[in-house]
């Protein structure tokens, strides 16, 4: 099993999830008592936040890849990057260490494609929503027809990861506001939606939304044990597991 890197604390009630299902997909994988060979990096998200808000986008990268430098030397053998916003400097940590790093928005785009779907909507921060790091990749690479909420809905998803979610509260009030956003982006034209911020499975799940969910947490996590069990011994193990 090779070992999974993992930049996270942004924030860590989403790093949480990652490593829960991270863990749980061993199991299933290889069997009761098998775990997640995995190293966490985790930063403290009030430092994080103020230079996103700040619009610091150097001193954050600079942060990222020395997180990213730091697994691979303590044995990571790829790397992921927990959280969508951040993945705005996925190049620059890329180019920064010789091991992989799974781009959060390629599994999930590769499920969408693989559905049949072309036309998705898209919830994250304001980042993530309004700047090209991530519609330009769902659109360029994957031919992707990316909508958005409006600005009073943007606003309101923003204001629920920063103000809620990543403080860990959940809220009945901002789950009936998400469901209402993604009807809206139904009735605009949806065909699915993307959960492109690693908290949102706390807060909303297929249950919220008439058309199929891509929960980017679980997606990020799976395709990590993908490629962290591939070696032929992983698959005898299992095969074993599974007799
Ligand atoms: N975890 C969130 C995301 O997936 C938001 C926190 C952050 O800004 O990194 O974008």
């Amino acid at each position: 099993m090779r070992m999974i890197g993992l930049i996270g604390g942004m924030s860590w009630e989403s790093s949480a999830e990652y490593y829960r299902l991270l863990n749980e997909g061993v199991r299933a994988r290889l069997g009761a008592t098998a775990s997640a060979r995995c190293l966490l990096w985790s930063f403290d998200f009030a430092e994080i936040e103020a230079l996103q808000h700040a619009g610091d986008w150097s001193r954050l990268t600079e942060q990222m890849v020395d997180a990213a430098r730091r697994l691979e030397a303590a044995g990571a053998d790829l790397l992921l990057i927990c959280t969508n916003t951040m993945h705005q400097m996925a190049p620059d940590v890329q180019s920064a260490v010789r091991i992989p790093l799974i781009h959060i928005a390629d599994p999930t785009a590769e499920r969408i494609v693989a559905a049949g779907l072309r036309k998705v909507g898209l919830l994250g921060t304001a980042f993530t929503m309004e700047q090209d790091f991530y519609r330009g990749r769902l659109t360029e690479r994957y031919g992707l027809d990316v909508i958005v909420p409006d600005e009073d809905d943007r606003a309101t998803v923003h204001r629920i990861i920063y103000e809620e979610l990543v403080a860990g509260r959940i809220e009945s009030s901002s789950r009936e506001a998400f469901r209402a956003v993604i009807a809206r982006l139904v009735g605009a034209g949806a065909q699915a939606v993307i959960l492109g911020c690693t908290e949102f499975m706390l807060l909303v799940g297929q249950e919220d939304s008439s058309v199929p969910i891509f929960d980017t947490t679980a997606i990020h996590a799976a395709a990590a044990l993908d490629q962290a069990l591939v070696t032929v011994q992983d698959i005898n193990e299992a095969q074993r597991t599974a007799e």
